[in-house]
């Protein structure tokens, strides 16, 4: 399983998530907020604060030399990626993905993890 795999470290790159939420929710009432509209400008702030404060983040890491094109990384995939190509142009993010370690989980050639970088 990935999670087992992944430092402690990764998982605290969501705690400042996990505190806007629980604060709006204390605050505002959980009725009151759309959560799941909160999630992606989160993350596109957290990516870009990240970048620029060069804060190690949580995310994929992908080796084109191990990938033989057996696409069990992109029939796994939730979110309909095609990770296939990202891995073999040796591109590692993409906006959609959920880093849910589906696609870490079958790859039989370890060509795809997550990882702190
Ligand atoms: S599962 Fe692994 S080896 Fe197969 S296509 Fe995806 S990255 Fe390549
Ligand atoms: S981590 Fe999940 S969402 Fe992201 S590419 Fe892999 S299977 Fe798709």
């Amino acid at each position: 399983m990935v999670f087992l795999s992944i430092s402690v470290y990764g998982y605290l790159a969501y705690l400042p998530v996990i505190l806007v939420v629980y604060i709006l929710s204390l605050t505002v009432g959980k009725g009151n907020v759309p959560y799941d509209l909160l999630d992606v400008p989160l993350m596109m702030i957290g990516s870009r604060l990240g970048k620029t404060l060069r804060i190690p983040y949580w995310g994929l890491g992908v080796d084109t030399d191990k990938c033989m094109g057996c696409k069990r990384c992109n029939k796994a995939c939730s979110m309909s990626l095609d990770i296939m190509t990202m891995v073999q142009s040796g591109e590692s993010q993409h906006h959609d993905c959920i880093q849910c370690g589906a696609c870490v989980d079958v790859c039989p050639k370890n060509a795809i993890e997550l990882k702190v970088q």
